[in-house]
């Protein structure tokens, strides 16, 4: 029976920096999925994931933010790979809404750059972008884009470079905690370790529901738009967005292929009571509705873009009662420590998520601020 110091449990985008981390440390360490690196069957596809610091959802992610920024930047460096690109993010919405009040306290509490854009100040930079009266627009100059499949084959690999071992092609299951640790099926083979990594995205909620945490699995589609006009792609100077309408936020990013400009509604989703199969008929494409309302969006908002739909996807946001992660050791199983319930928003922090898995395995306790993400904010009694 092989014996590692810490097995990872999911390869996309948290487990495959969690695995990145651990291996650099020089611990001696498995991870474990069904499908390749950068598949798109679960959370993190789509060729690309809005990165921000300026964080309306709470002002408490900023640190993290600063070091992810920092480590998806000695990511590149160490894989060559180009995974950020600085496009910058227009914010619109009602200055007593969620999104304007949310990024004007997170930006005074940390002293971060935004900008105040008036409509004709839009119209004249972002020729493409069309603001409703009575809206307020924030931009972040220095936020942007990552390349999603890319980051998590990046860490994977380098992770490998590290000496981890990969076991790609199975579901780990029968997991089994014992006097020194766990052991779990992987294929036909048991394997063991001091510390076991859970990081299943939508696939957590069954492993995790011990916890008595309700993680939701949602049901999220993009769409994809071939631009009418040259005002939507990343080399074009194209941002990407997030608006706050009264029908629902919806966000999009620049171009990057011809595929054309992503759109998706941020708000709604379809609650599932399992993961979406990989493929086939169950899996399913994008309904109707689900496509329409981006493009309604896109309509109203984004005059030259046009309705050439060039590509569709589904994916899965795993949401937590409050909308923000969940990430501690087991309270009853030690050597357990999760990762889990991004609600929509996780990837951007990836590396920081992967950099504090790996302290809380190794050292018991992490550097990174992450107090305000743990598990005792569900089941504390009041
Ligand atoms: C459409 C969409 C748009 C998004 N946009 C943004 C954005 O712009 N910015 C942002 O920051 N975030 C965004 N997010 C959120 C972000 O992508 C997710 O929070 C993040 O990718 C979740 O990563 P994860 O590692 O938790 O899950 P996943 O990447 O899904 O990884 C879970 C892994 O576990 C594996 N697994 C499951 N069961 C087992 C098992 N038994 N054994 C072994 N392996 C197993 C799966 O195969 C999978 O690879 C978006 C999400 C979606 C769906």
């Amino acid at each position: 029976m092989k014996r590692y110091d810490v097995i990872v449990l999911g390869l996309g985008a948290m487990g495959s920096a969690a695995l990145f981390h651990l291996a650099k440390r020089g611990a001696r360490v498995l991870g474990v999925d069904p499908y390749p690196l950068g598949h798109d069957h679960g959370s993190s596809h789509g060729e690309t994931r809005v990165i921000r610091l300026a964080y309306f959802e709470h002002e408490s992610y900023v640190p993290l933010l600063r070091r992810a920024y920092q480590l998806w930047s000695e990511l590149e460096a160490e894989s060559g790979a180009t995974l950020y690109h600085p496009c910058g993010v227009l914010q619109v919405g009602p200055a007593d809404g969620e999104i304007i009040p949310g990024l004007d306290r997170a930006a005074q509490h940390h002293g971060l750059p935004l900008l105040s854009l008036s409509r004709a100040e839009v119209a004249r930079r972002f020729p493409g972008f069309g603001v409703p009266s009575g809206h307020e627009v924030r931009l972040e100059e220095q936020a942007g884009i990552l390349r999603v499949e890319a980051a998590v084959r990046a860490h994977g690999q380098r992770a490998e470079a590290h000496g981890a071992e990969l076991r790609l092609g199975h579901f780990a299951s029968q997991l089994a905690f014992t006097d020194d640790g766990v052991r779990l099926l992987v294929g036909d083979e048991v394997v063991q370790a001091q510390r076991l990594v859970l990081t299943a995205g939508p696939w957590a909620p069954a492993l995790l529901a011990d916890l008595g945490v309700p993680l939701q699995i949602l049901r999220k589609a993009s769409v994809w738009v071939q631009p009418q006009q040259p005002h939507y792609g990343l080399h074009q100077g194209a941002p990407a967005f997030l608006y706050e309408t009264p029908d629902g936020v919806y966000y999009g990013l620049p171009a990057v292929s011809e595929r054309g400009m992503k759109i998706a509604e941020h708000s709604g989703g379809a609650v599932l009571t399992a993961p979406l199969p990989p493929s086939g008929p169950e899996r399913g494409a994008p309904t109707a509705e689900e496509e329409a309302r981006p493009l309604a969006f896109a309509a109203r908002h984004l005059p030259g873009l046009g309705d050439r739909v060039g590509h569709r996807a589904l994916c899965m946001y795993t949401m937590t009662p409050d909308q923000h992660f969940l990430i501690d050791r087991h309270p009853t199983h030690a050597p357990l420590i999760f990762a889990a319930g991004f609600s929509g928003h996780g990837f951007k922090f990836a590396p920081v998520i992967g950099e504090a898995l790996a302290e809380l395995t190794l050292d018991g306790g992490t550097r990174q601020p992450i107090g305000f993400l743990g598990l005792s904010r569900f089941t504390r009694s009041t």
